[in-house]
């Protein structure tokens, strides 16, 4: 049986952009057993020769055959059991792990083919003894001399029982006692195993081999020829078996090694999921915190109805728009299907709303005035109030919000403040004698401070609250003097904003509407926004400023979100990067296991088992840092927004699952962490085999 046939194999490299041919043209078959020693000057392609056989190098053209099968087109699979079952070979330099004992570097390959440790190590033993070397057993490889080094090199070449035994210099670092104990352990395996080995040395090749194979100008000057029978021979197969739990044996070790690295990403872990678990709350928490900032303003249950009108402008094809008061009839069948809606006539021409007070002889003119429908507060508003209680539906009592009471030095509550506004009326009487009427309302009120609220301070402004039924009748009483002279009956502010014109300024152009209670506020303001009656229009400052509110905050919220991918992203970089760096800089290790048969699989797996302790880590802090971060801010917004819980990270339910968040989240970082490992490995895979494991 012949394991091995080259045919016509070729080797070049090109340095300095010129062809250097190292094997011209090698046919060989080698026989079953027996020790073959491959000679030639130093630089004649042995080690070429012998790592092409040991799929280290590639020809540049022809074949190795192993068992008839091409060792170039083997995959991954196959590439392994090549090395645990077919060819082992013992480097010139050993390659052994210097920081594992002797004993855990000879199990290895045997490990790697599945077999427990027990029983890897029971037949270690035994050939440690039958080297006589027991006493290096435990002995790390960094504190062995040369001879000790490789004989643990061989008896790691040799616990799997390969095919063939690939050696390079067995002998080239020793001195001529251990040389001639080496050879002799050699010549003894080979009387089993075929043994090809690389060596300068005449006169151990020539007391040792059974065969020598002389290289001289790239090609061979003693050899076998290929005998044509042997190609279609057929081979018992081995049973081939392969376990990863080798594995083990580095995680520990490499975690430790590569400590530095390992706290690196784990910082940058810990940093980007508390970030994204805090956008995640920002994005849950404000959304929510809309809902509750609509409730927390009075004037949330007021809003005004204009009505637009075009005007034809006689002898023009222009028409202007004005806005004027639409009449309560229409602003009723608008809003038909509310049951909790009042249309009121509006009063701000007389209860100004930029108008001035004064408080303890203290003049304030930077307030608005906003009529409630009902100052109890008995349907909404009453948990606003900080300090104080709720009015009475009389133009004697009003309430007065947070950013109000700081406009003073002094505390406001219970205090007296006096209202002052002038409005001016003029009557068209259509009369040439006197075509306008003029009278003025001079108001001067004392009222009394009842109560403080605490609103969603969010662009609010200092607010007086007076009860509209209060102002009603108050200016029921406020007679016209003049125009009642004229006109020659009892007529009060009252009527004139009744009777007059939808387009004069007392009428302030616009009708109120209240809500009784906000249960239908949603549903109204959403209607406000469309329509029947185009000519209409809605307007609500409360409600402005909450749209302009959640315009803020779904952007915002979207920049977060954005930002949060990001971050995502640029940790799984990271973590590519470092576990890339990490894989190129242990690459000598990673050559050394894959020529001793580990999978791909199972490399990409100890950087793997590696990335997820310290992600897994990370992210279990993070959740807890995350909390923690969220309790500390949450009181901080609270106090300049006025809203309980800004950020609300959905630890316990998200999107209906339990645990839901953190659940998903682990899943999707679990995938990107295998997938960021894995894919920046793939690509330098094999790229460096030889380089790496050149003996020079
Ligand atoms: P030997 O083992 O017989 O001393 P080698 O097989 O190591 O010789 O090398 C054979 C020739 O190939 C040498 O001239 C060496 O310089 C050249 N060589 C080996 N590897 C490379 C490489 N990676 N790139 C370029 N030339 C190489
Ligand atoms: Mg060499």
């Amino acid at each position: 049986m012949s394991v091995f046939i080259l045919q016509n194999l070729r080797k070049t490299y090109v340095v300095n952009k010129k062809e250097h041919i190292v094997l011209k043209d090698v046919s060989l078959s080698f026989p079953d057993k027996g020790l073959v020693s491959i000679v030639g000057k130093s630089g004649s392609g042995k080690s070429t020769l012998l790592n092409i056989l040991g799929g280290i190098e590639k020809p540049t053209s022809g074949r190795v055959l192993f068992k008839g099968k091409d060792i170039s087109k083997f995959n991954d699979r196959q590439f392994s059991s090549f090395h645990l079952h077919g060819a082992a070979t013992v480097f010139q330099h050993y390659n052994l792990f210097d920081d594992l004992t002797a004993l855990e570097n000879v199990i290895l390959p045997l490990n790697m083919q599945g077999i427990s440790k027990a029983k890897c190590e029971e037949k270690a033993i035994d050939l440690f003894k039958s080297l006589k070397i027991e006493n290096l057993i435990n002995s790390k490889v960094k504190n062995l001399s040369g001879g000790e080094r490789q004989r643990v090199a061989i008896l790691r070449a040799v616990i799997t029982e390969p095919d063939v035994l690939l050696c390079d210099e067995p002998t080239g670092a020793l001195d001529s006692q251990n040389s001639r104990e080496i050879m002799g352990i050699l010549a003894k395996i080979s009387k089993n195993t075929l043994v090809i080995m690389v060596s300068h040395n005449q006169n151990l090749v020539s007391e040792f081999s059974d065969h020598i194979i002389r290289i001289q100008d790239g090609l061979i000057s003693e050899g076998f020829k290929i005998d044509k029978d042997r190609f279609n021979e057929t081979f018992t197969k081995r049973k081939l078996s392969y376990s990863s739990s080798w594995i083990r044996l580095f995680l520990f070790k490499n975690f430790k090694n590569n400590i530095g690295k390992n706290i690196f990403t784990f910082i940058s872990c810990l940093v980007g999921f508390v970030s994204v678990f805090l956008c995640v709350g920002f994005l849950v928490g404000s959304e929510k915190s809309y809902s509750e900032a609509v409730k927390k303003n009075l004037s949330i249950g007021n809003a005004s109805v204009s009505k637009i009108e075009f005007v034809v402008i006689s002898d023009s094809p222009l028409t202007y728009q004005k806005t004027v008061r639409p009449s309560l009839q229409e602003v009723d069948s608008e809003f038909k299907e509310f049951s909790t809606i009042t249309v009121e006539e509006n009063l701000s021409y007389f209860i100004s709303s930029s108008c001035s007070c004064v408080l303890n002889d203290k003049p304030c003119s930077d307030f608005q005035m906003v009529p409630l429908l009902d100052l109890t507060l008995k349907n909404y508003g009453s948990d606003l109030i900080v300090r104080g209680s709720a009015g009475s539906n009389n133009f004697d009592e009003v309430i007065v919000n947070e950013e109000f009471a700081k406009l003073f030095s002094e505390d406001v509550l219970n205090k007296e403040l006096i209202f002052k506004n002038t409005a001016t009326t003029n009557y068209k009487t259509y009369d040439n004698t006197y075509p306008f009427i003029e009278d003025e309302l001079i108001i001067e009120k004392t009222m009394k401070i009842t109560g403080i609220i605490r609103e969603f301070p969010f662009l609010n402004s200092p607010k007086i609250y007076y009860s509209y039924g209060g102002a009603k009748s108050f200016l029921k009483t406020q007679n016209m003097e003049n125009l009642s002279h004229y006109l020659n009956k009892e007529y009060t502010f009252y009527d004139y904003l009744i009777d007059c014109e939808n387009d004069d300024i007392a009428s302030s152009y616009s009708s109120l509407i209240f809500l009784k209670d906000l249960s239908e506020s949603e549903k109204f303001f959403s209607r406000a926004k469309k329509l029947k009656n185009k000519t209409l229009e809605v307007t609500s400052q409360a409600l402005e400023v909450k749209e302009t509110y959640k315009t803020l905050i779904s952007s915002f919220s979207k920049t977060l979100f954005i930002f949060s991918i990001i971050v995502f992203i640029g940790i799984n970089f990271i973590l590519g990067m470092i576990s890339l760096s990490s894989y190129l800089q242990n690459r000598k290790n990673i050559a050394i296991i894959t020529c001793l048969g580990g999978r791909n699989g199972s490399i990409y797996e100890l950087s793997l088992y590696e990335n997820y302790l310290v992600v897994i880590l990370a992210f279990a802090i993070s959740i807890g840092l995350a909390y923690f971060g969220q309790s500390l801010i949450n009181p901080l917004l609270s106090k300049q927004f006025a809203l309980s819980n800004l950020i609300e990270i959905p630890f316990l339910s998200f999107l209906g699952i339990r645990f839901g968040l953190i659940l998903i989240f682990l899943l999707i970082i679990l995938f990107t962490t295998t997938l960021f490992t894995i894919i920046p490995m793939a690509i330098y895979r094999h790229s460096f085999l030889s380089e790496e494991l050149r003996d020079e």
